[in-house]
């Protein structure tokens, strides 16, 4: 066995009834459980790689063990992808590993904003919330404002989630008589695509964060 397949082997074998590798894993299914840490912070509790933004849960259905791992390994080791019961192949399997993390963004929003209008009783946050569950994004003008509400309530929030849709031109209107300030606390919801626009519409994007400085060196 090779380093990988022994760490994994290590990992995984307790939590399984066979102790034989390939048919341990047909014990094991991807749960609907997925973490999106919006940093690669994490390690793979099969292959223990760190650096992991994503993890998804598989369960073993004999243990009811449970372990939280990277796409890759899902992919890898074959373990069962399975909508509404009926087990998934091919590109399938990947397809459905993306659409467990649209959706668990989709829900960590709403429930960040379910709380704020809950807090506050404002009819623009109650319209923003109803906007965002019909169309799973939100316009421009209303991301701002619920960003800097987010954060003002210290409410609980994943910026990056956050889709915006600048496809029509009174979004594109909307964002260029923006305040900077504003512009900069939606800066983390927009795609890539869609910060060059911002750019190309007379914006800065937002200052590098500051590091803090080092410790001076001990005195002697
Ligand atoms: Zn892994």
């Amino acid at each position: 066995m090779t380093a990988f397949s022994e760490r994994v082997a290590a990992n995984i074998l307790p939590l399984s009834q066979s102790q034989t590798l390939s048919v341990a894993f047909k014990e094991w299914a991807v749960t609907d459980g997925m973490i999106d840490h919006e940093q690669a912070i994490e390690t793979c509790q099969l292959c223990d790689q760190e650096d992991l933004r994503y993890q998804y849960e598989i369960a073993n259905r004999i243990t009811r063990r449970r372990l939280w791992v990277g796409s890759s390994c899902i992919l890898r080791f074959d373990v069962a992808v399975l909508e509404k019961g009926v087990l998934l192949s091919g590109k399938d399997r990947e397809r459905k590993l993306n659409r467990l993390l649209t959706e668990t963004r989709r829900r960590t929003c709403i429930a960040s904003l379910e709380r704020l209008a809950a807090a506050e009783k404002d009819e623009r946050l109650i319209a923003a919330l109803a906007y965002y569950r019909k169309h799973e994004h939100l316009t421009p003008k209303f991301a701002a404002m619920v960003l800097w509400r987010l954060s003002v309530a210290k409410i609980e929030h994943s910026p990056t989630f956050f889709k915006v849709c600048l496809r029509r031109d009174q979004h594109k209107r909307d964002l260029q008589t923006m305040r900077l300030q504003q512009v900069h606390t939606l800066w983390p919801a927009l795609t890539s695509a869609q910060r060059q626009t911002a750019i190309a519409l007379g914006h800065r994007p937002p200052p590098p964060p500051v590091l803090a400085p080092p410790a001076p060196p001990p005195s002697s």
